[in-house]
């Protein structure tokens, strides 16, 4: 068995590596060779914490495993990172433990990845000016993620607690990009691409902010509840996802099915675009959305990827187990 520390992930992983994995395995959940498992999450009664399990099967890559973990709200006071999670990969032939790698880093890099690969199929291709709603630990790793797909000339950027938004304007500055805090209204009017990476329950994008042919990435909405666009706004653009069934259920479209403005039947998989089974964008006015809810196959993809950069590198830990 291979042990991938956490540690060692920042100097294995890199971001094509990640997009590349991302990329491969929404096509193979849209051609249905790769398939999630009902996710556990539970409240365990103890450190206040949120305990569970995402897991799933791809018959292609042979990707078979879980990732374990969840939200402990005191570990910053003890110097930890409150999301905490570990990735356990098993021999799909066999059964037996293939590898344990650590699932912090792993976790931001999969969910730019996503955003980034959904910027790549579905934004206009002129897309200059990059709209960040979100300052909190993922937004940079979205942004650096995003940038590499478009010729994007400039970011701005909104936050709830405006004082977090030193943290884009430094990233955009390592990217050798401007940064302008705006208001929404200015947000919606100049960004071609917009991504969402917030924890807000309301609405924070209305739907008359948005104007033709953006491309909105919303990657904060992953439980019931959450939201971060007006349902309106769902409504009216053309909808795809990485899981239709996590879309409707814990995903950013979960309202909008709630109020009866759309239906299942209107979300598309990102996958099938990637397989080239559906169009995408279909003109330069139309505003795309992903809503991307995070899948465990996403975990096992990257944590597969970086098993094999360990191997490649010579930096795997192998046990007897
Ligand atoms: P974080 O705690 O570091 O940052 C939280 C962000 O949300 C900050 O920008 C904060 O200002 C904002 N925020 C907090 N309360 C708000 C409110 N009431 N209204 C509007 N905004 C508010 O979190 P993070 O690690 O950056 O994660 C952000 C979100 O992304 C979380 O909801 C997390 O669950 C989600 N997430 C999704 C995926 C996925 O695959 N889709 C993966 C990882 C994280």
């Amino acid at each position: 068995m291979i042990i991938v520390p956490e540690k060692e992930i920042g100097a294995l992983m890199t971001r094509e590596a990640a997009f590349d994995a991302v990329e491969k395995v929404f096509a193979s959940m849209a051609k249905k060779d790769a398939y999630n498992f009902p996710v556990i999450r539970e409240a365990i009664g103890h450190a206040d914490a949120l305990y569970g399990f995402k897991s799933g099967f791809d018959r292609k890559a042979l990707n078979l495993g879980l990732k374990s973990g969840g939200y402990w709200p005191g570990n910053e006071a003890r110097g930890l990172t409150n999301h905490q999670s570990t990735v356990f990969l098993f021999n799909a032939d066999t059964g037996q433990c293939r590898a344990v790698v650590g699932g912090n880093l792993l976790t931001a890099l999969r969910t730019a990845a996503a955003s980034s690969v959904s910027i790549r199929h579905l934004a206009r291709k002129d897309a200059k000016v990059l709209g960040m709603i979100g300052a909190g630990h993922q937004s940079v790793f979205q942004m650096r993620a995003a940038v590499e797909q478009r010729s994007f000339e400039k970011v701005i950027g909104w936050n709830y607690h405006p004082e977090m938004l030193s943290r884009l304007e430094d990233c955009a500055g390592e990217l050798g990009l401007p940064f302008e805090a705006v208001d929404l209204d200015q947000l919606g009017s100049e960004a071609d691409v917009i991504i969402s990476i917030t924890s807000s329950f309301d609405p924070i994008l209305m739907d008359a902010q948005v104007t033709a042919g953006t491309h909105i990435a919303c990657m904060g909405t992953d439980t019931k509840g959450k939201q971060e666009v007006d349902a309106a706004l769902i409504a009216r653009a053309t909808l795809f996802t990485d899981e239709v069934a996590q879309s409707i259920s814990i995903g950013e479209c979960q309202h909008a099915i709630a109020a009866g403005l759309i239906s299942e039947s209107d979300i598309a998989e990102l996958g099938a675009v990637i397989n080239g089974d559906h169009p995408g964008r279909s003109s330069e006015d139309e505003i795309t959305l992903f809503d991307g809810t995070g899948v465990g196959l996403q975990d096992l993809a990257v944590a597969s990827a970086a098993v094999d950069l360990a191997i490649a590198k010579g930096a795997a830990t192998e046990v007897e187990f």
